[in-house]
């Protein structure tokens, strides 16, 4: 494999994110303490209340609960609470962007704790610090971008390092162009370009007419794409050194065209055709083989629950069909990228280190002891196929334990899919009425009083 590719992916994996393509997994994922960064935003506003105290009375619930008690009266009686939450939030805080009940509830019960806890989505296409104002706004309750963990945050990883791509070329699309470059901007990206940019420097990549609603502001690119003409230096032409899918593309027709493109490229330089494709004395038959960039998605779903009354294609649905496309073209081979996003086991990790980070944060906060690490989280979800699967397949690299509670409010109903489908990764430590009992039964598992 060339070495761009595989020095972008890799470091990915050494970042703790998982390279999908069956022959980039083999490296292996290897997490690193990373230090957790977010957005610029307004912190939340911390409740003024004493720290939490353990109750004795709750010593005898059950094998495990009788391990998280023995723990906690080893502890003195201001170390902070050893648990933690992760709320999925369509289906569950939210129901059609308006508040479940209870939900605004359970998160100012938990702050008053100080238990900590992110929300974790697989949503996106807006900056953090715009979708935790929305947010805050919609469930009455203060919010910071410090646990918040939406699709496309892990890729702000990308950015610093020994192969950091701050000042590379970066290609992004999603269901805004502009939005996504707004949010890779956010993130630290210094050279971002749209399929949009492209489209309107070099009309004729794409011989149809598109739709110039979906293509509405597009920026002069900071190289002109290479057209052919071999009197000009490949070297003075556009390069894209990463591919990155925000959220969920409007426009099919150009973004497949595009990425295509650059999937078949010399070294990312849009114009080309890579000498190496279809050697079949080459490994992979030499596609993916000359430092074309890496592709990224920010998740897997093929499907949300929208307004309509059956399931809508989403992200997923595009990823499919260019991998659709790809196999088609090269006879069968696989498209190599890299999807994160719930249930990938990469956006767990990270979502544990933004969570210990947010932990410890707080404890300093509020002078609170912290060297009791985090012994358990439960995963609150209403979708067995990502929140649970998640929870259920990730293994912690420090000892957390993570649970998985099933609710009622979203997706997921005994009526409509039954209970043959939670089986195996699928099969929730518990299934709830709603946040607010799952909230419930976490807490008094370690001897937390809801009131
Ligand atoms: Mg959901």
């Amino acid at each position: 494999m060339a070495g761009g590719l595989v020095s972008v992916a890799r470091r990915f994996t050494d970042l703790g994110v998982r390279v999908i393509s069956s022959r980039l997994v083999s490296g292996g994922a290897r997490a690193v303490g990373l230090a957790a960064r977010s957005a610029v935003g307004s912190k939340g506003v911390r409740a003024s209340v004493p720290i939490f105290l353990s109750r004795k009375e709750d010593v005898c619930l059950g094998e495990r609960r009788g391990a998280y008690s023995q723990k906690r009266f080893q502890s003195t009686a201001r170390e902070a609470p050893d648990f933690a939450f992760a709320f999925d939030i369509d289906g569950v805080l939210l129901h059609e962007s308006r508040p479940i009940p209870g939900a605004s509830d359970v998160l100012r019960f938990l702050e008053e704790q100080h238990v900590p806890f992110i929300l974790l989505t697989n949503g996106g296409g807006k900056r953090e610090e715009d979708r935790v104002s929305d947010l805050s706004e919609k469930l009455g309750v203060p919010l910071t971008t410090d646990n918040f963990v939406q699709s496309h945050t892990p890729f702000r990883q990308l950015v610093d390092g020994p192969d950091g791509l701050r000042d590379k070329t970066v290609l992004v699309t999603g269901s805004d162009y502009g939005k996504c470059r707004d949010i890779a901007k956010s993130y630290g990206f210094n050279n971002i370009i749209t399929p949009s940019d492209i489209l309107a420097a070099q009309p004729n990549i794409f011989p149809f007419r598109h739709i110039p609603s979906l293509h509405p502001n597009p920026q002069p690119l900071p190289r002109l794409p290479y057209t052919g003409d071999t009197s000009t230096a490949l070297s003075s032409s556009l390069k894209v050194d990463a591919m990155f899918v925000f959220d969920d593309p409007r426009d099919w027709a150009v973004d497949t065209q595009i990425i295509m493109d650059l999937l078949l490229s010399r070294s990312g330089y849009i114009g080309t055709y890579s000498a190496l494709n279809n050697d079949s004395s080459l490994p992979n038959c030499g596609w993916q083989q000359d430092s074309q960039p890496t592709l990224y998605f920010s998740n897997g779903d093929m499907l949300w629950a929208a307004h309509y009354h059956l399931p809508r294609f989403g992200q997923g649905a595009f990823q499919a069909a260019l991998a659709g496309v790809w196999r088609r073209y090269t006879g069968g081979h696989e498209l190599r990228r890299t999807v994160i996003g719930k249930p990938e086991r990469e956006t767990y990790a990270f979502a544990e280190r933004v969570l210990n980070a947010y932990r410890h944060e707080r404890l300093r906060e509020i002078g609170g002891h912290g060297a009791n690490g985090l012994m358990a989280v439960y995963m609150v979800g209403d979708n067995p196929d990502s929140d649970i699967a998640g929870a259920n397949g990730f293994r912690s690299e420090t000892g957390t334990e993570w649970l998985s509670i099933l609710v009622r409010t979203g997706v997921w109903s005994d009526k409509r899919q039954g209970m043959g489908m939670l089986e195996g990764v699928k099969k929730p430590t518990t299934i709830v009425k709603d946040v607010r009992e799952a909230v419930e039964w976490a807490c008094g598992r370690h001897g937390v009083e809801w009131k």
